[in-house]
């Protein structure tokens, strides 16, 4: 576990720092999405807001986290599992909002379907967000 960290963060060519290792474990061990916010509950007072914020805008550079926008505005990120890299992302699958523990999923093999957009309008991104209940919940 430790072992594949480091190596993330090699094939990213960051430097192995304390705050990054801890961050990206957090992620590693937590099978959903983070926000800012669980991410300083989670560290238990370890870092600063400040270093949480640059930490994830690093990694989501670099292509190892990805963001969900939410309908709250606040930003959720979670670990790429596809083959994105240092400013390609290729996270085209759908997220799931769970309205009951309000856990944000990766439906990593849910793809999102191919949306037609109008003439003379170009596409960065296509976010899909469902929610409803999980399968923890029901
Ligand atoms: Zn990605
Ligand atoms: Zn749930
Ligand atoms: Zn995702």
């Amino acid at each position: 576990m430790e072992q594949e960290i480091t190596d993330i963060l090699k094939q990213s060519q960051l430097s192995i720092t304390d705050n990054r290792l801890k961050i990206l474990k957090l992620f590693q061990n937590n099978d959903k999405a983070l926000s800012h916010a669980d991410i300083e509950k989670l560290s238990g007072k370890h870092f600063d807001r400040v270093t949480i914020y640059r930490t994830l805008q690093t990694f989501v550079d670099k292509g190892i986290i990805h963001t969900i926008p939410t309908a709250d505005n606040s930003i959720m990120y979670a670990l790429c599992k596809e083959a994105c890299s240092e400013g390609h992302h290729h996270d085209d699958h759908v997220h799931f909002l769970c309205d009951k523990c309000g856990t944000t999923y990766c439906l990593d093999n849910v793809n999102i379907p191919a949306v037609n957009i109008p003439k003379g309008f170009s596409a960065h991104q296509t976010n899909v967000l469902v929610n409803g209940v999980c399968k923890n919940c029901k």
